[in-house]
Parts: structure tokens; C-alpha cells; sequence
């Protein structure tokens, strides 16, 4: 049982200076953490039950799907991370040490590399497939705006697991079973959560699936219909495009002065000038941004220009995700100036392809679609320009920044956009850890076979702080049962004798019946207090025992909908217990 006279706990009444997201001000002043520098944080008491909780919840469901539980060091020596590029890859965000010889270590952001070497190290066989293991454990991350405290630490908790196949179709069902067991996790822990997809189907690749929490807190934008289950990353989306027309259908291309139009909206402004017999807007213009991508290992940048209707915007993180590994990033004066044939403001795609400058559109710039586009010539535009006639792109590629309204691509239903908290990621990794590790078992041939990975992450504290979000209210937190510190608090008010008895009767009795107990027995405390505290610490079920004792009652309230019963003091137990089930 948990005395509230003894616990090691310090409510606070005022938000903490540095928060900004709900969980953050309230787990702070509920007394489940504390701050010790930007994004590291002391574990309480209370805290430390509902992570364990959470965490008991997630190591019963990795044992059901037969996942075996180990255990890495956080401190790694560099040259395991040197063998798989990660000790450069990884950048500014890898917590870099030296030892008192001067060798260089790490602290893991994740530990594909250990499980890997641990996995060659024992097994050689293909007898010996297939293979999960997980952890649950503390991992290092430099993360360059560690602002929503507990969501985003720089030492976090995360259960990471493997799974090893000998083939495609094992790793399938490796997949899908961890999938399904994250189903199970987060259901249990009372989450709302989406399934998304993290990588787009058009781009190929193998299964990339996220588990979201919706949440305004959240750092990650998703896209979901309205009408159909689909849901994804912004980086992943698929948007409806319009079908393919027929090139013949437009007029030739033909080439206008258009003096002083760089922008989009100068151009529209030109065209409505000419006395053509209609309207022209920013959705007629095409648009091409330039761009630059790298391929990883080379120094080397190489132009790359992207074609998007004049009425959208180019989503950089949404092109990265599809490009990477190649890196993509705006281009700089300098490397337009190697190209002087485009010209700033007057770039249209028709000559790209005889200059060898690399063209991908948006699929929403169909085939046989006409545009307005730049005439590669200074103060000059054409009009009807034709993809599939006047240019052919090198591909398509979907670069626009989503938006509110734009169309699944499954059913033609309306999309919206959401933030939300990436609770977890089940990730077809394949073998590029196998591969540059020599991860092979031998075959019933006797010739190896590399071995393909699969990698599931649940971040366990993120999890606490992200039920936190989805669940408080204007009084404070609101844990669902599965992961409160508690099923019942109970609060004793007044000063009379016979209170406390009734109340440590009552506390004594649940938790013989196995009802977990947090008893607020503090004798020189105001009920106001109390009534406070207990709303704030958000243990799902309050039992009041004061002044009703009177008239041979207590008071049973549900902490999320304030629901209030008054129950016979003699039922106590029995009529509580109830209500905790
Ligand atoms: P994010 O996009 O939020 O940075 P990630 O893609 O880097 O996450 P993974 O490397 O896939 O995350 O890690 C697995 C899980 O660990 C994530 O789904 C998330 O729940 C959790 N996690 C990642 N970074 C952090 C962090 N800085 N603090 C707390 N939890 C984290
Ligand atoms: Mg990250």
C-alpha cells in the first residue's frame, strides 16, 4: 500500500517554467519526474510504477510471440560502430565519449550492430532460424530540440527487438506477428492509436508500418481518410492524381513575353493581362524547384528539379523520406551557377532532359496534362506545355506539402491531416546489418545464406508521457487502469479518529482482495488539498471517507467522468473492488 504520509512525493501547484506540452507540466507537478537537464529526467515513486507497468505490459506481449529478452550496454567502443558507417551516419545526434586509455565510445542511440554480433556470434546454422530478441533499455539520442520533455528525451527508454529469417516470406511473418503483439501493447495500455504507413507503396521498399497516438502535442503529421482506413506519414502519402489525357488534345506550345514575372502569382497577374478568354490561376502554372541530391559515401551534389502545380508547395521532409538514402536539400547559388541554363524564375522542364539535369514531377502533373511554365529564357513563359509531348520527366514522385481536402488514393475520399505521437515502429530492416556484419547461417546445401532482419521499437517512456497527452484533463492526469500507479485512492478528510480507522479498514481490505491501494492517511493536511492532489496524480477511482460516515457512508468517484455514488460503509470493500475490475 502506498502511504501518501510516507511516499517520497512533493505536489506542485505551479506549471514548471520550462514546459510546454501537457504531460510535460503535469507529470512534473504530479510529482512522477523531475528535470535534471534538457531532455534527462529523474524517475519518482509514482513514475516509476507506471513505467513499470508499461513495461511489464510490453515484456508480456514480446514473450507471447516467443521474442527471448537480453540485454546490451548503452556504452559501446567505436569501432562497432565504425564497421557499420553509423559512427559517421549518425552526426550530431550520437552521444560520443572517450575512455581513460583515450579510446572512443558511445552511448547508443539503438543497438542494430550488438544484436547482429551477439546473433553471429552463436548461431551458424540454418536449424537455428528463425530468432527474436528484444530489450527494454536506455538508450542515448543528442536530439537536437529535446522540448516536450518526457516525449522527447535525450535518454529515453525503448523496447527494441530483431527478429532474424532465413527468407522473405519468414521475415512476413515475423512481421506481422510483432505487428499484431503492438496491437495487443497499446490497446491494453488504454492508447488511441493509428497504424501508419511510414513508407509509400509507389516508392516500393519493404514494410515500414508506424503506431501513432493522435494528439496535438504530437510531433509527427499524419494523413488518414475520412472514408477509408487508409492512413500515413506525411513523408509516405499517396495522393489521388488526376488520370492521364490525351497529349494531341492541346494546342502547340507556344512562347510569350512576360517581363519581370519570377513569382507564380506575377505570372497568373501577366496572363489574365493577355485578354484570353478566361480566368488563369496558380493551379494552371507549373512549377520547378531545384534542387540538390547526394548519394551516400560521395562528396558529390547533383541537380535535381522538381516539377509541382504553381498552387502547391515542395514538401522537403516528405521528398527526403522517399529519397533516402540519398540526402535532397535545397540548392544554393552556387550550384545553380554551374548551371546557368536555368534561369532563376523562367525555368520550364522542356530542354532538361537535353541538358541532363535529373526531372521528376508530382504525379498530380498527370500525363498529357498542359501547363504554364517557364521558357528557360529571361522574362519569358509559355503556355501549353504538354507533359508526355513538349517534356518527359525522368519520373514521378510525390513532392507536394499535403493538404486538407486532397484525396486518397485508395478511394477517392477526402483526406485530413492530424498530429500525432509515433509510439512504435515495425520496420522490414532486410539485410543491410547481415550484410555488413557477415550475419549468414549455412544451408541445407552448405552454402550460406544472409540472414534478413526485422526491427520493432516501442518507446516505453515516450509511452508514459504520450498516455499522459491522450488522457488528462483540466484537473490533471487521468491514467487508464492498466498503467496507474494505482486502482483506488483513497481519501481520508477531518480530524476525527474514527475516519482514519474506517479508512485503513477499508485500504487493508482491497488490498487483500487485490486491489492496488494509494491511501492519502496525511493527518494535518486540509480535505482541499487532498481533493487536489488526488485529482492531479489521476489514480482512476477515489474513495472518499469523511464526514459520510455519519450516515454509514463513503463516497466512490470515477476520476474521469466525476461520476459520484455514495456506497454503505459496510459494502466498502466489495462495491470498490468492483468498480476497479
Ligand atoms: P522520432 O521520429 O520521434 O524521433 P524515431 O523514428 O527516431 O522517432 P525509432 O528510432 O524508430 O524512433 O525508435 C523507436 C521508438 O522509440 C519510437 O517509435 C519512439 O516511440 C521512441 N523514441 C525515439 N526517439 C525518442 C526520444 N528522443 N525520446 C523518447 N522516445 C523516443
Ligand atoms: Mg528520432
Amino acid at each position: 500500500m502506498l502511504r501518501l504520509s510516507t511516499l517520497f512525493l512533493r505536489t506542485l501547484r505551479d506549471d514548471p517554467a520550462d514546459a510546454e506540452v501537457p504531460s510535460h507540466k503535469l507529470l512534473v507537478r504530479a510529482g512522477y519526474v523531475r528535470r535534471v537537464a534538457p531532455g534527462i529526467y529523474s524517475w519518482l515513486p509514482l513514475g516509476m510504477i507506471v513505467l513499470a507497468n508499461v513495461e511489464a505490459v510490453v515484456r508480456e506481449e514480446m514473450n507471447a510471440i516467443g521474442a527471448q529478452e537480453v540485454h546490451f550496454p548503452a556504452l559501446v567502443p567505436r569501432e562497432i560502430f565504425e564497421e557499420s558507417g553509423r559512427w559517421t551516419d549518425y552526426g550530431d545526434t550520437l552521444f560520443r565519449l572517450a575512455d581513460r586509455k583515450g579510446a572512443d565510445y558511445l552511448l547508443a542511440p539503438t543497438h542494430e550492430e550488438l544484436f547482429t554480433l551477439l546473433v553471429k556470434g552463436e548461431y551458424s546454422s540454418y536449424k537455428d532460424y528463425p530468432l527474436a530478441l528484444y530489450q527494454i533499455q536506455t538508450k542515448y539520442r543528442d536530439e537536437a530540440r529535446p522540448r516536450a520533455g518526457i516525449l522527447r528525451g535525450r535518454e529515453f527508454v525503448m523496447k527494441d527487438s530483431y527478429s532474424f529469417d532465413l527468407d522473405d516470406e519468414g521475415l512476413a511473418r515475423s512481421y506481422r506477428a510483432h505487428r499484431d503483439a503492438y496491437e495487443r501493447i497499446f490497446t491494453r495500455l488504454g492508447f488511441d492509436y493509428r497504424i501508419v504507413f511510414a513508407v509509400s507503396g509507389a516508392m516500393g521498399g519493404s514494410a515500414s508500418e508506424e503506431f501513432l497516438a493522435p494528439a496535438p502535442a504530437g510531433e509527427d503529421t499524419f494523413v488518414q481518410c475520412a472514408n477509408c482506413d487508409y492512413a500515413a506519414n506525411t513523408e509516405a502519402v499517396e495522393i489521388a492524381a488526376p488520370p492521364a489525357d490525351d497529349p494531341a488534345r492541346h494546342p502547340a506550345a507556344r512562347v510569350y513575353d512576360t517581363p519581370d514575372t519570377p513569382t507564380i502569382e506575377a505570372l497568373v497577374a501577366c496572363f489574365n493581362a493577355l485578354g484570353h478568354d478566361r480566368v488563369y490561376t496558380a493551379a494552371d502554372t507549373l512549377k520547378n524547384v531545384v534542387l540538390r541530391t547526394r548519394a551516400p559515401g560521395t562528396r558529390h551534389w547533383e541537380l535535381l528539379v522538381v516539377g509541382v502545380p504553381g498552387d502547391r508547395d515542395v514538401d522537403l521532409k516528405r521528398l527526403a523520406g522517399q529519397l533516402e538514402p540519398v540526402e535532397v536539400e535545397q540548392a544554393g547559388p552556387d550550384d545553380l551557377a554551374r548551371e546557368p541554363r536555368l534561369v532563376k524564375g523562367y525555368i520550364g522542364p522542356q530542354q532538361l532532359a537535353e541538358w541532363k539535369v535529373r526531372y521528376l514531377v508530382d504525379p498530380l502533373v498527370a500525363e498529357g496534362s498542359a501547363w504554364i511554365t517557364g521558357a528557360n529564357e529571361e522574362g519569358r513563359h509559355a503556355s501549353d506545355v504538354v507533359r508526355g509531348r513538349d517534356f518527359t520527366p525522368d519520373g514521378e514522385i510525390g513532392a507536394v506539402e499535403i493538404r486538407d481536402g486532397d484525396r486518397c488514393a485508395r478511394c477517392g475520399g477526402v483526406l485530413e491531416i492530424a498530429r500525432g505521437i509515433e509510439l512504435g515502429h515495425v520496420f522490414q530492416l532486410g539485410r543491410k546489418y547481415a550484410t555488413a556484419f557477415g550475419l549468414t547461417a549455412l544451408g541445407p546445401d552448405g552454402k550460406p545464406v544472409t540472414i534478413t532482419m526485422g526491427s520493432y521499437g516501442v518507446g516505453v517512456t515516450r509511452a508514459v508521457a504520450a498516455l499522459a497527452e491522450q488522457t488528462y484533463d483540466d484537473k490533471g492526469l487521468c491514467w487508464p487502469r492498466a498503467v496507474a500507479p494505482a486502482d483506488v485512492h483513497i481519501v481520508a478528510t477531518g480530524k476525527d479518529d474514527r475516519v482514519f480507522t474506517e479508512a485503513e479498514r477499508i485500504a487493508t481490505g482491497l488490498e487483500a482482495v487485490g486491489v492496488r491501494v494509494l491511501y492519502d492517511d496525511r493527518r494535518s493536511v486540509s480535505a482541499g488539498v487532498k481533493f487536489g492532489d488526488a485529482e492531479l496524480l489521476g489514480v482512476p477511482t477515489i474513495v472518499v471517507v469523511g464526514r459520510g460516515l455519519a450516515d454509514g457512508v463513503v463516497e466512490l468517484r470515477d476520476r474521469r467522468t466525476g461520476e459520484r455514488e455514495d456506497v454503505p460503509v459496510v459494502d466498502a470493500v466489495g462495491r470498490v473492488a468492483a468498480a476497479c475490475r
